[in-house]
């Protein structure tokens, strides 16, 4: 017994929902801190996978480990990202259905090389015939084409996903266990993904503006060579290559245009401006329609084109938004390109499981309009994940002919409702606002927030606030009351991002290029500039509500992932950080929910196998049914009638504190 313990406090315990103060968040952290300083990296909360970067590279990812996991239930090894992913599997096949992982945290925590890990086990573990061969070299190699183009140094990651990605992994049924198809974002219903990170700045040009142009951490020769590898397994042709390259080189040298500023005050380019011979000579642009596009606006008055000249810095924000453009789209042609050289043509069943590698809540000192549609991207997949945990709970529960008696816990409809509801939500107000010509500025989509929901329990302002709030207010600030916690925003900034006009004119100097890619992406058959474009903000709902379509047929997974320091160092455990990521990554409020039903359901043959040494009458061998034998098991281990349920074909137990017992009970014995 005392030996056992003793492990225990030093390991911790790998299954949050058996923690016994539970509801305390500092136990949580104590918890993470223990098993990560023991390098045990991954924890559960039910089959929720918690995962620390331990900043260091652990033996615990061989082909022997995921031998190890496969067939596993989960409680019977240490948690572990391989049991996630074959229990996916394993529930995939047997019930035939899809499925999603999501995978969420900072920049830095860790998603893009848990998804990695992911697709790893499914390319090994899966048993493979020759020809299917090279449809798993393109899965794989897939990644690093994406990674290249969609990834940059930032300072929090060096090596950073600057953009939401979902794919889907394909299984077909005839061809035993396979990984068949990864479509990308994009794919061929029409879904949105990747998701654009709105007003992100480009990766390309931080790389060139910073002083970190040299990532000590990626090799850039061999990265390269396998780059070119990849590309040309995927079967792009040598051209494409090019064009690609071309773009690439392109946006590095937009970005690094800079403007003079003339006599009367607005922004110029001197003909002979090196980076802007280079872009012209690239993308096969003439010098002077990209002049007049990188310092001017286009307006249509009547049947007349006048040109306005732009400030300085309308200039580097219209310099900005069209390397974007060109990024994003080329982006997006690529995922496509991806798309097709993966894609399966025969017809037969087949299941899929989908991986969504999203940035988690933001909160920084300053948080603008990046950090608000991030963060009701968040919002909105809580709400997800509430309606799909319910919905199946629900469903389990009929099933199994169970009564449902919900505990409460806090439902974040409400705050979804407030950003997003048609009108009066705070998109709606935002964009109402850029549509009014000349008056309109931040501070009066402020003020037009404050007189619609003012009244809202989850929004408040310098002006609606109490005299103890107001003093952490600013004038042009105001507050979401998030489900994970308080988000400040900075007005500022606001309109001009979610407007995104002068991208416009970008699309127009675009069209007369000759790369190919670029023709391709920026068709002169798109609607034109006169038609008034969707503002950011509601493209970005536009596709979040798709992606939320897709997932809702799916049954969802989750991996949540922590950055346990900034310095990125192994072996440091920064409380206050862990603590914030906590808190924003909603880990607290998914065990309440988790909770708000039975916390713990297994079934009989399961639950029988697993604890039946525990009873004279079970051990070594019961003769009976499974339902039966538990039965006898937990009179035995006196279990009280409130403690648990008896479904179907299941035993529910309502209190990870019982199951807590017996599994300690087992351990010892
Ligand atoms: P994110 O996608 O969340 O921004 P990454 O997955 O790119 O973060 O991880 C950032 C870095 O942290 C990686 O490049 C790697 O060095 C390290 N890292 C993350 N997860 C692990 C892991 N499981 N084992 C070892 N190192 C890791
Ligand atoms: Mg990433």
């Amino acid at each position: 017994m005392e030996a056992s313990l003793t492990a225990r406090d030093r390991v911790g315990i790998q299954d949050f929902v058996l923690l016994d103060a539970y509801t305390s968040e500092s136990a949580f952290l104590d918890n993470l801190r223990k098993r990560f300083h023991e390098n045990l990296i991954y924890t559960y909360i039910g089959t929720l996978l918690v995962s620390m970067n331990p900043y260091k590279e652990l033996e615990i990812y061989s082909k022997k480990q995921m031998d190890t996991y496969m067939g596993v239930n989960f409680f019977e090894l240490p948690p572990h990202i391989y049991a996630l992913a074959d229990n996916v599997f394993r529930t995939m096949q047997s019930e035939f259905n899809n499925h999603f992982i999501l995978i969420s945290g900072e920049s830095g925590a860790g998603k893009t090389e848990a998804s990695k890990k992911i697709l790893q086990f499914y390319a090994v573990s899966c048993p493979s015939t020759k020809l299917l061969n090279n449809v798993r070299d393109r899965l794989l190699l897939s990644n690093p084409v994406l990674e290249a183009f969609g990834n940059g140094k930032t300072l929090k990651n060096d090596n950073s996903s600057r953009f939401g990605k979902y794919m889907d992994i394909q299984f077909d049924h005839q061809v035993e266990k396979l990984p068949h198809l990864l479509s990308a974002g994009g794919g061929r219903r029409g879904r949105s993904a990747p998701l654009a990170r709105p007003g992100e700045k480009l990766p390309a040009l931080q790389i060139l503006s910073g002083n970190c142009a040299k990532v000590s951490s990626i090799n850039d020769k061999s990265d390269w060579k396998m780059l070119r590898k990849a590309l040309s397994v995927i079967e792009f042709s040598e051209s494409d290559i090019e064009h690609l390259f071309g773009i690439i080189a392109s946006v590095l040298h937009l970005g690094n245009i800079k403007f003079g500023v003339d006599v009367r005050g607005y922004a110029s380019l001197n003909n002979n401006n090196k980076e802007m011979h280079w872009v012209s000579k690239l993308l096969g642009i003439p010098m002077q329609v990209l002049q007049q596009g990188l310092t001017h606006r286009k307006i249509e008055a009547k049947a007349d084109e006048v040109f306005t000249p732009f400030s300085e810095e309308h200039a580097i924000y219209a310099r900005d938004a069209l390397a974007k453009a060109i990024y994003g789209r080329t982006f997006n042609w690529l995922v496509n390109k991806i798309n097709e050289s993966l894609v399966n043509k025969d017809s037969s069943r087949k299941t899929v499981i989908g991986l969504l590698d999203i940035y988690g809540f933001e909160v920084f000192s300053v948080n603008s309009f990046e950090q608000f549609c991030i963060n009701y991207c968040n919002e909105k997949l809580q709400q997800l994940f509430i309606e799909l945990t319910l919905k199946s709970e629900q469903e389990e529960y009929e099933m199994e002919g169970i009564e449902w008696e919900p505990v409460p816990y806090f439902n974040n409809k409400i705050i979804c409702d407030l950003v997003e509801e048609k009108h009066r939500g705070i998109i709606s107000l935002l964009d109402e606002e850029c549509l009014l010509p000349g008056e309109a500025s931040d501070l009066t989509f402020l003020e037009k927030m404050e007189e619609k929901i003012g009244g809202h329990h989850h929004f408040v302002t310098h002006k609606l606030a109490d005299q103890k709030t107001r003093k952490t207010l600013q004038r042009g600030d105001f507050r979401l009351l998030h489900y994970a916690g308080e988000v400040t925003y900075c007005v500022v900034g606001f309109l001009d991002k979610n407007n995104d006009l002068l991208y416009q004119n970008g699309k127009e100097v675009m069209r007369q290029s000759k790369n190919a890619i670029i023709q391709h992406c920026f068709p002169s058959t798109e609607p034109d500039s006169k038609k008034r474009p969707e503002t950011v903000v509601t493209q970005f709902k536009t596709s979040l509500v798709g992606l939320a379509e897709i997932l809702m047929s799916k049954q969802p997974w989750y991996v949540r992932c922590i950055k346990p320091n900034e310095a990125k160092q192994p072996g440091r455990f920064d409380d206050v950080l862990v603590r914030h990521q906590v808190k924003y990554l909603g880990l607290m409020e998914h065990l309440r929910v988790r909770r708000a039903g039975f916390a713990y359901r297994r079934k009989y043959e399961i639950f029988l196998q697993r604890y039946k040494p525990l009873c004279p009458d079970t051990w070594p061998n019961w003769k009976g049914t499974a339902a039966e034998g538990v039965q006898r098991l937990i009179k035995h281990l006196g279990y009280k009638p409130h403690e648990y349920k008896l479904g179907r074909t299941k035993i529910f137990i309502r209190h990870p504190r019982t199951l807590f017992a017996t599994e300690e009970a087992f351990q010892v014995c």
